[in-house]
């Protein structure tokens, strides 16, 4: 079952065997983060940089094996004003158990994933560290995650609540000189889960977590139709993985609302699950499509204009919510490739430039400067891309048929009482209405919206849903 290399061992000649179907889901998490990895019926060898997850119970007392497991003697504990109590006591279990922690305190409710923090952190480095232990969830993990990459050294996180899918993931959703970019950084080796301090998290943070995972719906459906119409990687076993999870998830919607620690857990599980499939698949498609885009645009907006935001999870529950009716739309559509040459024809390029500077604002140079690359707006690949397109009709709209009813997601998401529109986060509807256009460019990803370009349905399909 396990059978790819392990650096400088040798290869085990069982491959012909293994390629059969090999059911990801069906595996206890400890097999799929097994060192050497999975070799998989699509032909890649899937990894995690995570080697343990623990998850249960009033389980915080195994952090002291943890670090023993890590070598670590006088690590670092990072945690902030709200988790500075699960901190401390993280740190009276290490030096019971003979560890001799420094403490980090950042003086904040809530620390933003900017220079100002990893800076801070860097100037209290100490050449002692031989260790960091973050406590925390999204932004705590994001800055120690660029902190253990800069140092090298190891890195332990205890996850204070299931918010989002960034706890397994090795890179970091940072804003840097105002802007929010995705950066390359080290992933915990050992992550730890107590259902008991997940389940007393701030419920906008359970909520999050929930709008993260319902997300899986979108991007799954998204990374299919891409693969079948782009030939993109596409790896099933990943894609039922999360799945399964996800339906886990769902089924926990009411358990959540009471703070019920088992659905607490199902979600951090599915969160820590999904992080897993990204580094499995190597690319993002498992868990983030035009739903996660509406929320960056959003964000890049409010930074930009130095507002507030909401929480990433929420904002992309809203961004699912927006998201299915469009796609369940596409599913009713009859592709016509006389009205598609057309309005691919007279597709303006200078005033697409002017939406984006409009929209991205500074981030607009970087966006143009990636479709001068991409050419995902040239005639010529419109032309084969459409041709794909109408001869794969039919098997789109079966994918889209496996997506649920939005309606249905709407009474799940509303059981917890998390935020459903646009309109409870601030948003305006010409921003909405702007942003789904805009989720096609912000990154080099087939998605739904570029679909509608290639069909020239987008602006009559953005007008009859969001004007
Ligand atoms: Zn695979
Ligand atoms: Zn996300």
């Amino acid at each position: 079952m396990v059978c790819c290399p392990v650096q400088g061992g040798r290869r085990i000649q069982v491959r012909k065997v293994y390629m059969e179907r090999q059911e990801l889901s069906l595996l206890p998490l400890e097999e799929l983060l097994k060192k050497e990895g999975i070799l998989c019926s699509c032909g890649k060898c899937h990894k995690s940089p995570v080697d343990q997850v623990e998850l249960g119970r009033d389980n915080l007392q195994r952090i002291v094996s943890m670090a023993e497991e890590c070598n670590m003697k006088h690590p670092v504990i990072i945690a902030d004003r709200n988790t500075k109590e699960i901190g401390e006591k993280a740190g009276k279990f290490l030096r019971e158990g003979g560890i001799a922690p420094v403490f980090h305190l950042l003086d904040t409710d809530r620390p933003e994933p900017d220079e100002y923090w990893v800076g801070s952190v860097s100037l209290y480095y100490e050449r002692e560290w031989d260790g960091i232990i973050a406590v925390g969830s999204g932004t705590i993990n994001d800055i120690c995650k660029i902190i253990s990459s800069m140092t090298k050294l190891p890195y332990i996180l205890v996850g204070t609540a299931p918010s989002m899918d960034g706890y397994a993931s090795n890179t970091s959703s940072m804003v840097r000189d105002g802007l929010k970019v995705s950066i390359p950084s080290a992933c915990p080796s050992k992550i730890l889960l107590d259902t008991r301090i997940l389940a007393k998290a701030p419920m906008r943070m359970i909520q999050a977590g929930l709008g993260d995972m319902a997300a899986k719906y979108v991007s799954l459906c998204e990374w299919k139709i891409s693969h079948l119409l782009t030939g993109e990687y596409y790896c099933r076993e990943i894609a039922d993985l999360v799945k399964k999870s996800l339906d886990t998830c769902m089924e926990s919607c009411e358990g959540l609302a009471k703070r019920d620690e088992e659905a607490a857990g199902n979600v951090a599980y599915g969160l820590v699950l999904s992080g897993i499939a990204m580094s499995f698949a190597g690319i993002s498609r498992p868990a983030s499509g035009m739903e996660h885009y509406f929320s960056h645009i959003w964000e890049m907006n409010a930074l930009e204009h130095h507002q507030a935001h909401d929480l990433h999870g929420i904002q992309v529950g809203v961004g699912t919510l927006l998201s299915i009716p469009v796609i369940k739309a596409i599913g009713k559509m009859e592709p016509d490739r006389e009205k598609a040459l057309a309005y691919v024809n007279t597709f303006d390029m200078e005033e697409w430039k002017g939406f984006a500077k409009k929209v991205f604002g500074a981030a607009s140079p970087s966006i143009i400067k990636r479709e001068e690359e991409e050419q995902k707006y040239n005639k010529q690949f419109h032309k084969k891309r459409l041709e794909i397109i109408l001869s794969k009709w039919e098997e789109i709209q079966k994918i889209i048929d496996e997506l649920p009813e939005e309606t249905w997601l709407r009474e799940k998401l509303k059981e917890t009482g998390a935020p459903l529109t646009p309109e409870e986060l601030g948003i305006s509807r010409e921003m909405v209405h702007d942003s789904f256009i805009a989720t096609k460019d912000i990154r080099d990803k087939y998605i739904s919206t570029r679909l509608l370009w290639d069909l020239g349905m987008l602006e009559e399909t953005a007008d009859r849903f969001f004007r």
